[in-house]
């Protein structure tokens, strides 16, 4: 007897999920999210000033302005866009991020916005201060031991909850508008038109998720410019292996102490190949550096801008020893205030050895030679 088949589906098929009330509250939620752009200013390029004779000109873009505070501002609004126009953010579902806290206190702020619960998955050594700005914005914050189980906890949390898990390190990328769309890439090269320099000789920029240097140098690759696109990346990163060995499995045993960037996985958002050059720099060095921006700028900022900071004191020595005239960008990329009790401690940075003498009398001696060796 032949198999019994399956009875045929029609050829026409018309499956209608047209929810009239959930659009209409996608529309308005991506009308709250568009408006605060709107509402909002764009960030300062602040120029650093360096001895005159020089002749090389060193800019921060100062992204601590944000209405949250720091570049993850430009994120978390990339990110809510992203998923509420792919129809993975639903009313009444919560949002979950797995966050080392700059990303949590922006997207809590989206999702306040928004009114959706938001939940934010991070090390239970995440700083007070980001907490209590995650509570602030009505978050709920689910610390971890181990800052590897963020991922993880995050999946299971979305999986039981029904919400959804936002994923930073995977959707920075491309939830990012890298062609324009007044991106932090096209806001630099904007504000740098008017300068004597308009064209930098080098942006450097630091990696957390990878998404800012993927989208600043995508850009410069796509606006067809000759700028040099560099990364910094502290101690304890596997930015720095993967991108030398161009092996994406690189890990490290240990988490970054600069607070922002440097992971203990090559992140998927990271984009190696539009990266021109990474320089590894000490995180003592970073600390030093930010030391210094404070007495140079008037006001304190996070330990990644140190980073970056440095890298960018090291190209310009660089450009020096070479007879090169130019200019350099590179990021603020959050305020200091939330760190007054850790880089700004002596103490702190006592109880871990950090010494930063050493750079200290390197970065004076820069000021006066022009050479940081
Ligand atoms: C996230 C972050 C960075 C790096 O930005 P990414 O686009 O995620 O690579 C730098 N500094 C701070 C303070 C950050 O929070």
């Amino acid at each position: 007897m032949p198999a019994q088949r399956e009875p045929l589906e029609p050829l026409e098929l018309d499956v209608d999920r047209h929810d009239p009330a959930y659009r209409r509250w996608l529309r308005e939620a991506v009308g709250k999210v568009q408006s605060d752009a709107n509402r909002s200013a764009d960030t300062h390029l602040l120029a650093v000033p360096l001895p005159e004779a020089w002749g090389i000109d060193l800019y921060l873009k100062d992204e601590s302005t944000h209405p949250t505070g720091s570049l993850k501002h430009r994120l978390a609004r990339s990110l809510f866009l992203y998923a509420l126009c792919n129809g993975w953010i639903r009313p009444g579902r919560p949002v979950i991020e797995a966050s080392s806290g700059s990303t949590a206190v922006s997207e809590a702020y989206f999702a306040k916005l928004i009114g959706v619960p938001f939940v934010a998955v991070m090390a239970r050594t995440t700083s007070r201060a980001k907490i209590a700005l995650i509570e602030f914005h009505g978050g709920r914050c689910h610390l971890v031991d181990n800052p590897c189980e963020v991922y993880e906890a995050a999946t299971a949390l979305a999986a039981e909850t029904g919400g959804h898990y936002m994923d930073q390190f995977t959707y920075a990328e491309r939830a990012t508008d890298w062609r324009g769309n007044n991106n932090i890439a096209e806001s630099v090269f904007r504000q740098l038109a008017a300068e004597r320099h308009p064209e930098p000789a080098w942006i450097v920029a630091t990696a957390g998720t990878g998404g800012t240097s993927a989208t600043i140098a995508r850009y410069v690759h796509y606006t067809q410019r000759e700028t040099g696109v560099c990364v910094a990346d502290p101690e304890n990163s596997a930015f720095f292996g993967g991108w030398r060995t161009g092996d994406p499995g690189v890990t490290t045993d240990r988490g970054s102490r600069i607070e922002g960037i440097g992971r203990q996985r090559v992140e998927p958002s990271f984009v190696p190949g539009a990266v021109d050059r990474m320089m590894r720099v000490p995180d003592a060095a970073s600390i030093a550096t930010i030391r210094v921006l404070e007495r140079l700028l008037g006001r304190r900022t996070g330990a990644s801008t140190g980073t970056g900071t440095w890298a960018a004191f090291r190209i310009i020595a660089e450009m020096l020893a070479r007879g090169r005239r130019g200019s350099v960008v590179t990021l603020l990329c959050d305020p200091g205030e939330r760190y007054l009790d850790t880089y700004y401690s002596d103490e702190w940075l006592a109880e871990r050895g950090i010494d930063i003498t050493p750079y200290a009398d390197r970065l004076e001696r820069f000021w006066v030679t022009g050479s940081l060796d």
